[in-house]
């Protein structure tokens, strides 16, 4: 049996009490705000090469239930779920909206990094720095804080309005958006007009993208007569595959001086970058100084823009820059499409042709936002897949003076920016899913 408490002990063990409660106050609960949000869905890594998928769609149709969203989850490859959510229209017979992001991220290197790059650290300034702040889970969070708002505001669209949230974009998105725009269930959602990410802007104007590049690989190997290094002879492997190097060298300066010259956009010429040369006799650390080797193999990273014909830069490889002739082979990897089902290229009209893109620009407008000359997207996204379908596909992205990041170190997104980003999205989904033209 214990003795009772003296009041010695009694004060001083209350003194104690008061010390470590004004050391650890209690824990304020984090407020549930559009921003809070965003930065829980920042802090799901979705970075390859092993993107928590589950994770980040769990969170999602969390949200959407909160919003009182339809929700579904889709495989078209294991492992790699796709989320997509419905919000029925009045009138199910008109094509519908399609709004996209991808779950997934490049990866980044904390260390590199300001702040870690999952804990969406929010500065006194508001910058919240996280990977994937602008690339792209900022438009995923926008688009159901958006619909979030319609709807409480009693909005009720005319057309259906979904929201993917699809895997792989940053891989190819073969396993992700490729799959689901071929599929039956893609078919089912009569999808007539979709909005895919665009880029920051660092000046006040909001771009937007009609096209995207088409990437493709070659790979041109050469093959050739040995011979010392002292002799002079035709026909070596390297001098065939360096005439190949030279005239794509002179091609690529063609192009570029277009770019300099202010004739044309980096995304509007066809680049060719060499990114490997592989050859030589390895011998100890290095490589046999008195040999000219048999084989010869260089690659390159090459970017058609839609405006230019694949078939004339397809002869002119088979022709010019790797020609039998030169006993050269080469392997082209076409990474995506470059034309629609019909045969025509991979651009969404941006006039009045287009009924889509004149309700978008006049609701952009109406959230007191500027649209930038529309551009052509010097990369690749999944709106590919979308425009190989025929289905009109802008690449958007609210970000105004904001620093290009994505896949940089410190990648961030203000906080009245991306705030400012729900108020145009909830002007075009009221715009777009109640306009009763627009059939494909
Ligand atoms: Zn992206």
């Amino acid at each position: 049996m214990s003795n009772p408490p003296n009041s010695f002990t009694f004060f001083f063990t209350l003194t104690l009490l008061l010390i470590a409660n004004r050391a650890h106050p209690p824990e304020q609960p984090e407020p549930d705000t559009p921003v809070t949000r965003f930065q829980n869905y920042l802090r799901i890594s979705t970075a390859h090469p092993s993107p928590d998928y589950y994770a980040a769609v769990s969170y999602l149709k969390a949200q959407a239930e909160s919003i009182g969203l339809h929700s579904r989850t889709l495989h078209f490859a294991p492992d790699k779920p796709l989320l997509l959510l419905t919000w029925p229209g009045s009138d199910p017979t008109l094509p519908s909206l399609l709004l996209n992001s991808h779950l997934d991220s490049v990866p980044a290197e904390p260390s590199k990094w300001a702040h870690p790059p999952f804990s969406a650290h929010r500065t006194p300034e508001g910058h919240i720095f996280a990977r994937g702040a602008q690339d792209d889970k900022c438009i995923a969070i926008q688009y159901l804080e958006a619909i979030r708002n319609l709807k409480a505001a009693g909005f009720n669209p005319i057309r259906t309005v979904h929201v993917s949230f699809v895997p792989e974009e940053e891989i190819g998105g073969l396993d992700g958006a490729a799959k689901f725009a071929v599929s039956d269930e893609f078919k089912d959602l009569k999808v007539g007009f979709v909005l895919d990410e665009g880029q920051a802007n660092p000046g006040d104007e909001i771009r937007v993208f009609y096209a995207d590049r088409t990437p493709w690989n070659l790979i041109v190997k050469a093959k050739g007569m040995p011979g010392h290094g002292s002799r002079m002879f035709d026909n070596s492997a390297m001098e065939n595959l360096m005439k190949s190097v030279e005239l794509m060298a002179r091609f690529r300066e063609a192009q570029f001086d277009e770019v300099k010259a202010g004739n044309a956009a980096n995304s509007e010429v066809i680049s060719v970058n060499p990114v490997y040369f592989k050859s030589g006799i390895v011998s100890g650390d290095g490589y046999a100084m008195n040999m000219q080797p048999s084989e010869a193999e260089a690659g390159f990273d090459i970017r058609i823009p839609p405006t230019v014909d694949p078939e004339l830069v397809r002869k002119r490889i088979a022709e010019e820059w790797a020609p039998e002739a030169r006993n050269l082979t080469y392997k082209l990897i076409e990474k995506g499409p470059t034309r629609d089902y019909t045969g025509r290229p991979l651009m969404t009209q941006t006039d009045d042709s287009n009924p889509w893109w004149s309700i978008f620009k006049q609701a952009v407008a109406a959230a007191g936002g500027k649209l930038a000359k529309p551009e052509i997207l010097a990369s690749t996204t999944d709106a590919r897949f979308m425009r190989q379908q025929g289905i009109p596909t802008l690449g958007f992205s609210p970000m105004t003076n904001t620093p290009i990041l994505l896949h940089d170190h410190n990648e961030f997104l203000k906080d009245t920016i991306f705030l400012k980003g729900i108020k145009v999205y909830e002007s075009i989904i009221s715009a777009l899913s109640s306009f009763e033209g627009g059939s494909r």
